[in-house]
């Protein structure tokens, strides 16, 4: 039994990130998870319809159904034994995965670099960045009562893997993130955007999956957008990684930031 879902409303509402007009979009059933694309594995149907909004002005996606729910719905419905039927690479593999490309990205700098994990969830990624030589490398996510313990002082790098998607404050999540971030420091994280041709989809696009907690899907002029907001510039590394900084560290300052202002295309 799911209760307090947010009743359906025709209307529009704001965007939760630039305020624009956010109308219904679609709706897909509560169990519609990312495995039914990633790994074959198909729930029964819930008989719960999740309506999704997309802003007519960033593009934004997300639903609002969630918006009642406390940590302890969350942990109930969504974040319960099952979810790893949903997200199989959550535990280690992923993670670990993470931890290879951060590593090889900033093998030069990793005895000056501190690093905060954001919303990771395990300390997989950590241990692994401490072993391999980074200064430091600490996890913080305030859903995981071991991690939840709030970091002092302020870091190089800030990752934040496959956790924005997750957040139904998505602006107030940003905001918390960028606390932690050194003048110089950078952000760099995954969530996937939706590709150029998203409305031939619609919500049958994999990565919509209320069952996954799937419930912010950022555009690139979304994430531009609330990043802005502070000051910072985002960069779409891929449909999936992303940077976000005020100002580039020494070591990247060769870089030509005017050239980052715009987001690339979806597809080269
Ligand atoms: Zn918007």
């Amino acid at each position: 039994m799911i209760d307090s879902l947010r009743p359906f409303s025709a209307a529009a509402v704001p965007c939760k990130i630039c305020g624009g007009a956010a109308a219904p979009y679609g709706v897909v059933d509560f169990h519609k998870s990312c495995a039914e694309a990633t790994n074959g594995v198909r729930l029964p149907l819930s008989g719960v319809p999740i309506y999704y909004r997309r802003c007519a002005v960033c593009d934004f996606l997300f639903t609002d159904a969630f918006d009642d729910w406390s940590h302890d719905q969350f942990k109930a419905h969504i974040y319960n034994d099952d979810y790893q039927t949903v997200d199989p690479d959550y535990r280690t593999r992923r993670p670990s995965e993470n931890a290879r490309f951060v590593a090889q990205l900033w093998d030069a700098h990793k005895a000056q670099t501190r690093v905060l994990d954001y919303g990771g969830g395990n300390d997989v990624f950590c241990t692994a960045l401490r072993a391999g030589g980074f200064q430091a490398a600490i996890t913080y996510d305030p859903m995981t009562p071991e991690h939840a313990r709030r970091p002092s002082g302020k870091f190089e790098l800030v990752t934040c893997f496959e956790t924005l998607e997750h957040l139904p404050d998505p602006a107030g999540g940003i905001a918390s993130i960028l606390e932690y971030a050194a003048e110089t420091g950078l952000i760099f994280f995954s969530t996937c955007t939706p590709p150029a041709d998203f409305n031939n989809y619609g919500l049958h696009w994999w990565y919509v999956g209320p069952r996954n907690g799937h419930i912010s899907i950022f555009s690139r002029q979304s994430l531009k957008r609330a990043f802005a907001v502070h000051g910072y510039k985002y960069v779409a590394c891929s449909d999936n990684l992303h940077l976000a900084f005020r100002k580039l560290p020494q070591f990247l300052a060769h870089l030509d930031t005017s050239r980052l202002d715009e987001p690339a295309p979806a597809h080269a």
